[in-house]
């Protein structure tokens, strides 16, 4: 707790200079437009060249070629020439205020975390993030006052605390989840959690650990869904075996957290999820990670990482020790095989048109919040998916899992302007989508600089969490 009394009077500095920052003469004209960028328009899946965004308030009033759309006189000109626009990246499983460091403990959850790594997410252009199950209390004062226009970072939505087996699963040691016993205990859990916490979404872990533990039955996560729906809250699932996949589905689930990765989907699984109208997430980069990491991870160069993340962190996870430790792992092979698998189901999930939504299970030690997302893209991409469809399920796909599509998840007009301008083309190489020149939010472009945790070769030191962020 020590070290956020300094974050707090160094943060007393940064408000005084954003303040001046915000009265550059700019704030004549309140309609900016971006012009010849290349935009990528997901709801059609073709690239706009030369194209122009005119922005007015929050919102984007018009998009198309250069000479289609009317640009007001006034207006702020950006030239964007040479770059690529794509909508701010919507993740909805990655997890919050859960690590400091190499170290991952549920006492770490508080407040000024949770601000944090919306800040982290945000940096990276992930300006929707679904925290996923382990949300203590703090999270609902931060969501109220997110949503009251006083709390900045990417916009949180959350899971609450999910459901699990008595004895069961436990996720990253959180204690307290909801372990019903009967019918009508899961129904009462259920109906005081969305009383309670209002969360967006549900979630259940049906997971044995390999044979290990007890898992939540189908008559239990059955009645979980059942009494979700009753009060128009979704359900999603941690699920990694084939036969719990399909069970989940049959029960109504909406959504898998995670690839099925113990065997490769079949006919049956892909008619069920397309029947009931199921949205897969694959997340990969968790499994990729390991094997990354145990191999010498090259994406430690990221010039964002030191910025959000601690450098001892960083030396350790880059470290010949670390590598050598991850390496001699027992579970390495599994972990590869697991991988080649959701590789594997992840195209044919793709190819049957079921719809993929980006989840990355980002938040535990080395999986970087919202450089995660980005790696998640890439995988996509490695499993068979053009880039194109890469940016769809990162931005769509998520928007219309969460019934935002109208406001979110594209760049037309009429929509709230939330969008990334990159300094290369992700459609040539996705990883592309990592030269961020600029994020952008309700219309506002993001001081990505004041989102840092860690001031560059601060040895670590924490130099700001700052509460706001433009455009709140
Ligand atoms: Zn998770």
């Amino acid at each position: 707790m020590k070290k956020y009394s300094l974050a707090v009077s160094v943060m007393a500095v940064f408000l005084t200079v954003g303040s001046a920052a915000a009265q550059r003469p700019d704030t004549a004209s309140t309609v900016t437009v971006i012009e010849g960028a290349t935009v990528i328009d997901v709801v059609s899946g073709q690239p706009i060249r030369d194209a122009v965004i005119v922005i007015e308030g929050t919102t984007i009033r018009g998009v198309g070629r250069r000479g289609s759309v009317p640009v007001p006189a006034n207006a702020q000109r950006i030239n964007a020439a040479g770059k690529t626009i794509i909508p701010g990246i919507f993740c909805v499983h990655g997890h919050l205020a859960q690590t400091e460091g190499m170290e991952r403990k549920q006492e770490f959850y508080n407040r000024q975390r949770i601000q944090r790594d919306a800040n982290a997410y945000l940096y990276y252009g992930v300006t929707h993030m679904v925290s996923l199950g382990i949300d203590l209390e703090p999270m609902q004062g931060f969501l109220a006052d997110q949503r009251a226009g006083k709390a900045g970072g990417a916009r949180l939505y959350s899971g609450g605390l999910g459901f699990a087996a008595k004895d069961g699963w436990q996720p990253g040691g959180y204690q307290g989840i909801h372990r019903p016993t009967t019918v009508a205990e899961a129904r009462e859990m259920v109906r005081k959690e969305i009383a309670g916490k209002k969360p967006d979404v549900l979630k259940v872990w049906v997971d044995d650990g390999n044979g290990q533990l007890p898992k939540l039955s189908p008559e239990l996560y059955g009645a979980i869904i059942d009494e979700g729906h009753k009060q128009n809250v979704r359900v999603f699932a941690h699920t990694v075996k084939l036969e719990d996949a399909k069970e989940l589905i049959r029960r109504g689930i909406d959504a898998l957290a995670h690839s099925v990765r113990d065997q490769e989907v079949d006919a049956e699984f892909l008619k069920l999820a397309q029947d009931k109208g199921v949205t897969q997430m694959a997340t990969m980069a968790g499994m990729e990670g390991i094997l990354a990491y145990a191999a010498g991870a090259t994406f430690l160069n990221d010039p964002g990482l030191p910025v959000l993340f601690p450098a001892a962190a960083l030396r350790t996870l880059g470290s010949k020790q670390y590598q050598e430790q991850m390496a001699k792992d027992p579970n390495l092979a599994a972990t590869r095989n697991q991988y080649q698998l959701a590789l594997k189901n992840t195209a044919k999930i793709a190819a049957a048109g079921i719809p993929l939504a980006l989840g990355t299970d980002s938040g535990a030690p080395g999986r970087f919040q919202g450089f995660w997302e980005h790696r998640e893209m890439e995988l996509l991409v490695r499993a068979g998916l053009t880039p194109m469809q890469a940016i769809q399920v990162a931005t769509i796909n998520g928007a219309r899992l969460f019934r935002v599509d109208k406001q979110y998840g594209s760049l037309q007009a009429g929509k709230v302007a939330d969008l990334i301008v990159l300094n290369a083309d992700p459609l040539a190489d996705i990883t592309n989508s990592r030269k961020i020149d600029s994020v952008w939010m309700n219309g506002k472009r993001v001081d990505r600089a004041a989102l840092g945790t860690y001031g560059a070769g601060s040895n670590g030191e924490v130099f700001n969490i700052r509460q706001a962020s433009p455009g709140r």
